[in-house]
């Protein structure tokens, strides 16, 4: 794994491991092709601002957030990155099972200044209640 180089910031999304493990791992060389293709397909996506305090229990493994925001993911994404995603909505704190849910990322920002991405799933209706800035989503990289 000491091999991957730039791919290892992926493991702060929770997508590392599932995309070295699984059969989704572009085969070598294909990485910047797929990372071309992640950009494209997040553009024109806005991030919206949470209404209220994130209410899944997510585990944060990386500090104390200043600040969450959320982004719907493209469907593509599953194909591109399998990521893993919590079933927990951030946003009612209810279950995703069973229910009408689109995936999507929250961007976590530290209160030291870095930010990673967190796969979650969220009620469609759900994400339509948080309001869209005019900034694009993150990327992941
Ligand atoms: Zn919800």
């Amino acid at each position: 794994m000491s091999d991957v180089g730039p791919l290892e910031i992926m493991s702060i999304g929770g997508w590392l491991k599932k995309l070295i493990d699984s059969q989704a791992a572009p085969p070598e060389g294909d990485w910047e092709a797929t990372q071309a293709k992640i950009e494209q397909l997040c553009k024109g996506i806005s991030t919206r601002e949470l209404p209220g305090p994130i209410k899944s229990k997510l585990t944060l493994p990386f500090g104390k957030p200043a600040h969450i925001r959320i982004a719907q993911d493209p469907l593509e994404f599953e194909e591109l990155l399998a990521p893993e995603r919590d079933a927990c909505c951030p946003v009612c704190g209810t279950t995703t099972e069973g229910g009408m849910r689109v995936p999507a990322s929250l961007e976590i920002k530290l209160v030291e200044g870095n930010s990673y991405l967190q796969s979650i799933w969220v009620h469609e209706a759900c994400l339509k209640g948080c309001t869209e800035t005019n900034e694009q989503r993150a990327v992941p990289s």
